[in-house]
């Protein structure tokens, strides 16, 4: 097994059948099922010098999944050394790189290669993918799986280049600052922040979480694999390939709670409501920590260590939201300060806006951030844009999920998007691209499902972007975007030889 520092020595080649951005999840998922298909010439571009997207880049203290190590992996590629019932970081990182190594990715790979801006060449009919450093190649097809969760979202909050101390954000944890008996605030109480906190709380003099929204929050059952799980995985695979669908529609069913009409939602909410209530004995700070919106209009959370370290005397709740950094002092908007060493931003990501400006350009110069600011990102099947013949988008618009893995979508995706190369191939097809109206049409329906979902019931949440417009959940269930998503239908598509 690798140790995951790559040299990135071999050249960038200058034109390939295949381009591949990102070497998360999808990226990789996408480039083993290429080469199992016999497709070799392909290249995936790595900004960093290791793979693992943001698997790789979170590496904050307590970060790990909350979704079942072994439902969140590759169905093609079980392991049955799990250690822990839900993974940690370390480990789905070490797993994304045994998987890079047992199916000879890492050839593939070029570190250190970022990918600054892509755009489509009218006279050649290739894609042009322009690299950090000024390097070029092209590509007849790109393959883009930067992730939905690799920007990272840090509000301008006026005079915070006045302050003075240690700042940063949750994905690009500082392990060099010094964070003991140092006075912390913490902005933001999302999915990140509720794994961090427990585990910083202990050993900082003052931890100050400035919250904006309360989570939901579920208890997390985690625990150790026993060895005879272990044992029966290793010597009879059919019992981990039951225990994953068992996981499966465990998960499906969790989604039935994400619908407010259901009986199931209310159960859900009742239980975290009795959660929170039996976690917290002092009513103001349980009313502090009390959601006022439906459960799963945000992600509903795992934890079970959070509401203890709500309890710490060394930990200032404050309900306020942040208006202002005034050199050390960060102020909140009932005018409240604190003083603090140091800023942690578990303020989360751009997800509803996956696309940063001048980066994509199709033919005749479409410029698709500009399209999306204006529309809100929208593609059809989450995989497919008009007017971006040969360009593929993995988890691409609507295509996450509130309820289930999505390693599940990615394979989805992947198996589609070799249906789309393979039939190109049989039928000489130079160029690919799908129909707007099929996209509209596909995009009218989803919307029209997800306005009405609990995620539009009223809360804030990077689900939505700045006009309220949900482009980043896939409103059904896992099994029904994996049969929308089984057969090709290539009429959707505009084809040219
Ligand atoms: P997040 O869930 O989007 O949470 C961001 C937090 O920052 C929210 O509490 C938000 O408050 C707050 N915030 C944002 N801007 C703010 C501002 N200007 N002032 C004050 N507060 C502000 O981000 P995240 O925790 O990094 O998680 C992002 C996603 O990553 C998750 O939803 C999940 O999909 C994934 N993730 C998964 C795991 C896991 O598997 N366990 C772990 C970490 C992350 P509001 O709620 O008021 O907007």
């Amino acid at each position: 097994m690798s140790d995951g520092t790559q040299t990135g020595a071999d050249p960038i080649p200058t034109h390939v059948d295949v381009a591949i951005i990102g070497t998360g999840f999808s990226g990789l998922g996408m480039a083993i099922k290429l080469k199992q298909a016999g497709r070799d010439n392909f290249v995936l571009l790595e900004k960093d010098e290791d793979l693992g997207g943001c698997w790789r880049d979170n590496t904050y203290p307590g970060c790990c999944c909350d979704i079942p190590s072994h439902l969140y992996s590759f169905s093609f590629e079980q392991v049955p050394s799990w250690t822990r019932k839900y993974p940690r970081q370390e480990e789905i990182h070490t797993y994304l790189r045994h998987c890079a190594d047992k199916y000879g990715i890492q050839p593939h790979v070029r570190y250190r290669s970022e990918v600054v801006k892509v755009t489509f060449c009218d006279a050649s009919g290739f894609w042009q993918l322009h690299l950090n450093g000024g390097t070029r190649l092209t590509a007849r097809v790109v393959m883009a799986g930067m992730g939905p969760l690799h920007r990272p979202a840090i509000p301008a909050l006026p005079g915070l280049e006045s302050f003075k101390g240690t700042r940063f954000h949750s994905s690009h944890w500082n392990h060099a600052a010094d964070l003991n008996d140092k006075r912390v605030a913490v902005i933001g109480t999302g999915a990140s922040a509720i794994q961090f906190v427990p585990q910083i709380a202990p050993r900082v003099k003052a931890l100050h979480l400035f919250q904006r929204t309360p989570p939901w929050i579920m208890p997390r059952p985690d625990r150790e694999m026993t060895n005879i799980e272990k044992w029966c995985f290793t010597h009879l695979p059919v019992t981990q390939q039951l225990y994953r669908r068992l996981l499966y529609w465990r998960h499906e069913f969790r989604g039935r709670a994400l619908n407010e009409k259901s009986w199931i939602h209310k159960h859900a909410q009742r239980m975290a409501a009795n959660y929170l209530k039996a976690q917290i004995a002092d009513p103001v700070l349980r009313e502090k920590l009390t959601p006022q919106y439906s459960l799963g209009c945000k992600r509903v959370l795992i934890s079970n260590d959070y509401y203890p370290a709500m309890c710490l005397d060394n930990l200032d709740l404050i309900t306020s939201p942040v208006t202002e950094i005034r050199g050390n002092t960060v102020v909140a908007e009932d005018g409240s300060e604190r003083d603090v060493d140091a800023i942690v931003f578990g303020t989360g990501f751009a997800a509803a806006d996956p696309l940063q400006p001048d980066f994509l350009y199709g033919p005749g110069g479409l410029d698709l951030y500009r399209r999306w600011q204006e529309e809100g990102a929208q593609a059809y099947k989450g995989v497919s844009v008009a007017g971006l013949p040969n360009f593929f988008f993995l988890i691409g618009p609507n295509s996450g999920l509130g309820h289930n893995s999505m390693i599940l979508m990615i394979e989805a995706q992947i198996q589609y998007i070799l249906q789309c190369l393979d039939y190109m191939d049989q039928h000489g097809v130079r160029h690919w691209d799908v129909r707007r109206r099929e996209q509209d049409a596909y995009n009218d329906e989803l919307q029209a499902r997800v306005g009405t979902a609990v995620w539009s019931s009223g809360c804030r949440s990077w689900y939505l972007n700045k006009d309220g417009r949900n482009t980043t959940i896939w409103p059904g269930f896992v099994h029904e975007y994996e049969a929308r998503m089984r057969k090709l239908a290539p009429q959707v598509y505009e084809a040219t030889s």
